[in-house]
């Protein structure tokens, strides 16, 4: 449905809504994982080595939900009421939390709580995460100029949400007490919830279900579709409570499903369709490849990043020493100032023919995230034996946004272009599904930075090393980009667009 009623800055209302619900769940989540590592090891006492474990599992399975859920949507739930149910989901998971917070070092039921909390948000953000972009899409006609422009205005939301979150749940969580930052991180979440729900004639019937009779129509036990769906939901809650405990399951489920799904895409790829586009298929494959790579170094931010920024690095300001979690909002900052540039870049190269491809971006995303741990490594070595200046954590965030503006938007466009209509929903989920594959990767390069007992020489040794294999595969990958693009046919796409 393409959106009728008033506008705002010349884009539907109902933009500004989606807008505002997206950046209350990104504030949610970023500001809730900004503390999560702290919480883990100073609340529940939990050492490194299973606290980075828990945390790579809870980002990870994040990602592999939007999968289903997108699915779910699109068959039958609408984005809609997908995007309702995940926020209520989310906004109960991070209130358990704050709930089932105990005393230092609580165990039991206060540990189990957290689990089935932890469990909830990854639910919910599957029925949201990729619903919510859908929904955004559905505002414009399928040639409606605007849907780009919409894209990079709710790209805003999401990293308004990411600055913000941080710095209140962080402060809050660090210095008042956890139960206020994550408190803080569930508020977030119901006010955007209320907005979307006060909100909903905004939409015009954007995201509603394929078809509601079938959605209704009683199905077992006089249960409708739609509460079976909800009953799953739960019931996968369940499944999640026992499956973020065991790291080395949800890796195992994750390669399962990964291989699975490539192999998937290539039989379909292979046998269902002609060259062109097979070809096309391939060069996104050749992408997601690099996802997981990417992710694991660029993702140790909430994890060894912050530890290593809590523990090895002066963050004293005018006498107030800084909470660590409150950097994880520099990242989002530098989104904000930095992907107008970005795009201007881009669309300036573009007018003279020289946009470098897509898989050229990603070389450099590559070489960038891995030069962003050397320069770190190099700093603290210039001040070894004293805290690292915390100049040199800020020009990782600054170098890892760079590479992040090389590769991430770059990716979720080229999944899009490179895939055919029917094909654009299974290349999406896959790409999320790499993300996920990198933030699980990410959880054990983390561990392998030695936790408490090894010091910071240890978690140094470990970034140099990856930095310089990052930037190797980065060269290589730059070294072959003109055969990938090439499998782009991206002259024949110039001359479709026209068409
Ligand atoms: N920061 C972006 C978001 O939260 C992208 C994150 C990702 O793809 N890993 O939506």
């Amino acid at each position: 449905a393409a959106a009728r009623g008033k506008t705002v800055l010349g884009h539907p209302r109902g933009l500004f809504l989606l807008f505002f619900t997206e950046m209350w769940e990104r504030f949610s989540y970023y500001g809730m994982r900004a503390i999560l590592v702290f919480y883990l090891t100073k609340h529940f006492l939990f050492s490194d080595e299973p606290a980075f474990g828990i945390y790579a599992a809870y980002t990870s399975l994040v990602y592999v939900t939007p999968v289903i859920g997108g699915y779910l949507a699109d068959r039958y739930l609408g984005a809609r009421r997908a995007v309702l149910a995940g926020g209520l989901f989310i906004a109960f998971g991070h209130i358990l939390i704050a709930v089932m917070e105990g005393p230092q070092g609580a165990t039991g039921a206060y540990l189990e709580g957290f689990y089935l909390a932890l469990a909830s948000i990854v639910i919910g953000t599957g029925f949201l995460k990729a619903n919510i972009s859908v929904l955004v899409g559905q505002l414009y006609a399928r040639d409606d100029m605007r849907r780009d422009p919409a894209f990079s205005i709710f790209y805003m939301g999401i990293n308004a949400g990411g600055a913000l979150g941080p710095i209140v749940c962080g402060v809050l969580g660090e210095t008042v007490g956890w139960a206020y930052g994550f408190g803080a991180a569930g508020v977030g979440m119901l006010l955007g919830l209320a907005a979307f729900i006060a909100l909903k004639r905004e939409l015009h019937g954007a995201g509603e279900a394929p078809s509601l009779p079938v959605l209704r129509a009683p199905v077992v036990a006089g249960l409708s579709r739609e509460w079976l769906i909800y009953l799953g939901a739960i019931v996968a809650t369940l499944i999640t409570w026992q499956l973020i405990q065991h790291q080395d399951a949800v890796g195992t489920l994750l390669v399962v499903f990964a291989a699975a799904t490539v192999a998937f895409i290539l039989w379909r790829a292979v046998f269902t369709l002609p060259k062109v586009d097979r070809d096309r298929i391939f060069a996104a494959l050749f992408l997601i490849a690099l996802c997981p790579l990417f992710w694991a170094l660029f993702e140790q931010a909430g994890s060894s990043l912050n530890v290593y920024t809590d523990r090895s690095v002066d963050r004293t300001l005018m006498g107030w020493t800084i909470p660590a979690s409150a950097f994880q909002s520099v990242n989002s900052i530098f989104i904000i100032l930095l992907a107008p540039a970005f795009a201007a870049l881009w669309t300036i190269l573009g007018k003279r023919g020289l946009e470098p491809s897509a898989p050229f971006k990603f070389g450099i995303g590559l070489v960038g995230v891995g030069a962003g741990f050397l320069v770190l490594v190099a700093g603290a070595a210039a001040y070894a034996g004293a805290p690292t200046p915390v100049i040199f954590v800020i020009l990782v965030y600054l170098i890892h946004t760079m590479a992040e503006l090389c590769f991430s938007p770059v990716g979720l466009a080229a999944m899009t272009r490179l895939s055919l209509p029917s094909m654009t929903g299974l290349m999406m989920g896959t790409w999320f599904l790499a993300t996920a594959g990198g933030n699980f990767i990410a959880g054990l390069i983390a561990q392998a930075t030695g936790g408490e007992g090894a010091g910071p020489d240890t978690v140094l040794a470990v970034y140099s090393r990856i930095g310089w294999y990052s930037i190797g595969i980065g060269a290589v990958v730059l070294v072959v980009s003109p055969l990938i693009a090439k499998l782009m046919h991206l002259d024949l796409l110039k001359a479709e667009a026209a068409l």
